[in-house]
């Protein structure tokens, strides 16, 4: 990203961010409540587009793809996980992890082979068939993640994952994002628990819709 902006009428969401982020990392956005950090993570994902400046990802720049291209783009690319998880009352595990990939034009049959694998991957083989009100929240989680990289996507955005689990419920999330990262994928963090922050390699703080810190990035040339 460079010199990404995003105002919402008189409030500047995000300011002037510049962020480049490497194939393979995983990293924190951490900032109080307000400060811009989902913002800042749904231009990333292209979910929203910015008002000002650049997002390039895999050397496209996103503003000058046409709406079809750029969905074709995310569905190939990023995988979305949020903190309420997202997932439909009534539908079970496997159809929802399936669903993921409903715009893939792949038939169901494999679509639910692929969620099977998936759902396995993240230890929830013995709940294919269980709808949202029998799991538990760490569950949903872990159901929402199985969906989200069902098509390996090369980066997976997760907006404060653990912000609704009971704290063991998050380290399982937060294990299964590790696991993830180190079978490649690169893998992006908001969260406000400081002790997850500091467990993952990189650090960026955003404040009032600037980046404050980035650990990864000398102190003196972050731009303010
Ligand atoms: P965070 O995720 O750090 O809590 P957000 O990125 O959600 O922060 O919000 C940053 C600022 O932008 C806040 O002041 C918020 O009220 C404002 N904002 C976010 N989304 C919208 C929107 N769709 N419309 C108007 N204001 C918004
Ligand atoms: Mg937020």
């Amino acid at each position: 990203m460079s010199g990404v902006s995003k105002s919402y009428g008189d409030v500047a969401a995000l300011a002037d961010a510049e962020l480049a982020i490497r194939h393979g990392e995983m990293l924190a956005i951490v900032g109080p409540s307000g400060s811009g950090k989902s913002t800042l993570l749904n231009i990333m994902g292209t979910l929203a587009r910015p008002t000002a400046g650049t997002v390039r990802i895999g050397g496209h720049a996103v503003d000058e793809l046409s709406d079809r291209e750029l969905s074709a783009l995310r569905a190939a690319t990023i995988g979305f996980v949020f903190q309420s998880f997202h997932l439909a009352a009534g539908v079970p595990a496997l159809d929802a992890v399936a669903d993921g990939m409903l715009y893939s034009g792949r038939p169901l049959r494999e679509r639910r082979r692929l969620a099977r694998r998936t759902l396995r991957r993240v230890g929830l083989g013995h709940r294919l068939f269980n709808e949202p009100h029998q799991l538990s929240g760490g569950e949903k989680q872990r159901v929402a993640i199985a969906r989200a990289v069902l098509g390996d996507p090369p980066l997976l955005l997760a907006d404060e994952p653990t912000g609704a689990l009971d704290s063991r419920s998050g380290t399982v999330v937060m294990e299964l994002l590790h696991e993830l990262h180190a079978a490649g994928t690169t893998v992006v963090v908001i969260t406000h628990d400081r002790d997850i922050a500091a467990s993952l390699p990189r650090e960026v703080r955003i404040k009032d819709g600037r980046i404050e810190s980035d650990s990864a990035v000398p102190e003196r040339t972050v731009l303010r």
